[in-house]
């Protein structure tokens, strides 16, 4: 009962992988596979469109924590 989950999309260029991603394991989960298929190198990452919209977000968050 926790499909409300946030997902967040990653893409791999190198191997055409996409995915989504809880939030929580995101970093976890692009370390682990930039360690297992590219030798440690960044090459997947979350999709930039929404890494944007993230970022908004969160100063969102931030912006309405601030005010308590
Ligand atoms: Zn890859």
């Amino acid at each position: 009962m926790s499909d409300d989950e946030p997902r967040v999309p990653i893409v791999c260029t190198d191997c055409g992988t996409d995915a989504r991603i809880p939030l929580d394991d995101v970093a976890d989960k692009l370390d682990a596979h930039n360690d297992r298929h590219h030798d440690g190198e960044e090459v997947a990452t979350v999709d930039p469109d929404l890494a944007d919209q993230l970022a908004n977000l969160v100063v969102e968050d931030m912006g309405l924590l601030d005010e308590e």
